[in-house]
C-alpha cells in the first residue's frame, strides 16, 4: 500500500525524522489559508499523487508570494499530471501539499528497503540526490552505497559511520545528525512494516541541517491489518477501481492494456496463460488469479470485472480444477453471464476435478462458448477470437464514419 508525501512526512515527524513544515490542502482556498499560516516568504506547492517525478512533470512549483501560491494551486489542482511513473495518461491531482521552501545546499539520496540478497533491511545512500536513482544506478553505480542492518543487532553507530562515509559527511555535526536520522527511519520502517522508504532528495540546508524534502513510503500489504492508522491513510482515488473491487472478493487482479480478458486460477497458470496469449499475437487485458478456494460469488465478481473493461475483445477462462472444482467455475460463469450478458467471444478450457460435470453445465446452458482442449489450443482460439472481434469492430467504425460523412 502507498501513501502520499504529506502523509509520509506526518509519519516521519512522529518518529523524529526531520522534514520541512507544511500542510495538505484539498482546494485552492485551503492552499492559500495554509500558506498564510506558514510563517515564511517562499512556499513550495506540491501535487500529491502516488507517483514520483512530479517536479519534472510540472507538479512542484516554488512560489514567492501568496498570489503565486494561489496561481500554482489553481494550475496544479485538478490537472492530469504526467510523469515517467504515471504512464502517458497521467494521474489527476486531487490534493496539494504546501510546504515552506527550504534553502538547499546539497541534495542527497537515502532509501530503506528489504534486500532479498542479504535478507535484511538495507539502506541505499548516494551523494547524487534529486535525480532518478535508476539513472544513477545505470550511469554511476559506484555512487550508490549500501548498509544492511542485521535484524538481531538493530541500528548501531557503526552503521551511521558507513552511511556518513557513503554520503561524504566530513562534518561532525552532519555525522551526528545522520545517526539519529538513520535510527529513527529504521525504527519506523520496522515498526510500521514498511517495504520501501525513499527520500529523494534528502537535503543539507544552508544552515547545515539534514531534512527529508520528499517522502515515498510503501507498506507490506500482508501486514497492513496490524496498522489501522496507516490503513486510514489509504486514498482510493489513487487506485484502479477494478483492482479495488477485485480485492473485496479476495481476487488478485491487475489491469493490463491488452484485449484478451483472462480468468485463471493460480498465479503460475495465470502467467503462462498470459504468455500463451502473447505467443499467439494478442495481449492479455489483465492478470487475474481467482485463487484456490474461490466460490461461485468470487467467479461471478471476477467475470463482471473482466467484462466491464471496454478493451476486452475476448475472454479466456483457463481453470485447473484442483481444490477449485470445474463445476463451481461453470456455475459462476453462467451466473455472471445471466447477470451482465456476454458481448464478446468466450473461450473456456477446463481441466481437473469435476471437469466432465463442468463441461456438461456449460454445454447445457445454451451459451455460445468456444471450447478449448489444451493450453495451446486455448491461447490460439482466444487470440483468434479477439482479433476477429477487433476487425469486425473497426469495419463497423469505418462504415459508421462513411455513413456519417454521407459516403454510403
Ligand atoms: P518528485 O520527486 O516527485 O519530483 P520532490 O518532492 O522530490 O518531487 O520535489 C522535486 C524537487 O523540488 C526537489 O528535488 C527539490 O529540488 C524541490 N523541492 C521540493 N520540496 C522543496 C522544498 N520544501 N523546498 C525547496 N525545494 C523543494
Ligand atoms: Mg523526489
Amino acid at each position: 500500500m502507498n501513501i502520499h508525501e504529506y502523509q509520509g512526512k506526518e509519519l516521519f515527524r512522529r518518529y523524529g525524522v526531520p522534514t520541512g513544515e507544511g500542510y495538505p490542502a484539498f482546494s485552492v482556498d485551503e492552499a492559500v489559508e495554509v500558506a498564510k499560516k506558514l510563517d515564511c516568504g517562499k512556499w513550495v506547492v506540491k501535487a500529491q499523487i502516488h507517483a514520483g517525478g512530479r517536479g519534472k512533470g510540472g507538479g512542484v512549483k516554488l512560489a514567492s508570494s501568496i498570489d503565486e501560491v494561489k496561481q500554482y494551486s489553481e494550475a496544479i489542482l485538478g490537472m492530469q499530471l504526467v510523469t515517467h511513473q504515471t504512464g502517458s495518461e497521467g494521474k489527476k491531482v486531487n490534493r496539494l501539499y504546501i510546504e515552506k521552501a527550504g534553502s538547499i545546499a546539497k541534495e542527497l539520496y537515502l532509501s530503506l528497503l528489504v534486500d532479498r540478497a542479504t535478507s535484511m533491511v538495507t539502506f541505499l545512500a548516494s551523494t547524487e540526490g534529486g535525480m532518478d536513482i535508476e539513472e544513477v544506478s545505470a550511469k554511476m553505480p559506484e555512487k550508490i552505497g549500501q548498509v544492511s542492518i542485521d535484524p538481531v543487532l538493530g541500528f548501531h553507530p557503526f552503521h551511521t559511520r558507513q552511511l556518513a562515509k557513503i554520503l561524504n559527511f566530513k562534518d561532525k555535526d552532519l555525522q551526528k545528525q545522520i545517526h539519529s536520522f538513520g535510527k529513527s527511519l529504521y525504527t519506523m520502517f520496522v515498526e510500521k512494516d514498511c517495504s520501501l522508504v525513499e527520500i529523494n532528495p534528502l537535503v543539507i540546508t544552508e544552515d547545515n541541517e539534514l531534512v527529508a524534502l520528499d517522502a515515498k513510503i510503501n507498506f507490506d500489504s500482508n501486514a497492513i491489518t496490524r496498522h489501522k492508522d496507516i490503513l486510514e491513510m489509504r486514498d482510493m482515488d489513487e487506485e484502479d477501481p477494478a483492482e479495488v473491487e477485485a480485492s473485496k472478493f479476495g481476487l488478485s487482479y491487475i489491469t493490463l492494456d491488452g484485449e484478451v480478458g483472462c480468468m485463471v486460477n493460480g498465479a503460475g497458470l495465470a502467467m503462462s496463460t498470459m504468455d500463451i496469449v502473447k505467443l499467439n499475437g494478442a495481449s492479455p487485458a489483465n492478470f487475474l488469479d481467482v485463487g484456490g478456494g474461490a466460490t461461485k460469488e468470487n467467479v461471478t465478481a471476477a467475470f463482471k470485472i473482466i467484462t466491464r473493461d471496454p478493451n476486452v475483445k475476448a475472454i479466456l477462462v483457463n481453470i485447473f480444477g484442483g481444490i477449485m472444482k470445474c463445476d463451481v467455475i461453470a456455475e459462476g460463469i453462467i451466473a455472471a453471464v445471466k447477470d451482465v450478458g456476454l458481448k464478446v467471444p468466450l473461450v473456456v478450457r477446463l481441466e481437473g476435478t469435476n471437469v466432465e460435470k463442468g463441461k456438461e453445465i456449460l454445454n447445457g446452458s445454451g451459451m455460445k462458448i468456444i471450447a478449448a482442449e489444451s493450453l495451446k489450443d486455448a491461447g490460439e482460439k482466444a487470440a483468434k477470437a479477439a482479433k476477429a472481434a477487433q476487425t469486425a469492430q473497426s469495419t463497423q467504425t469505418v462504415k459508421a464514419t462513411s455513413v456519417a460523412k454521407g459516403e454510403v
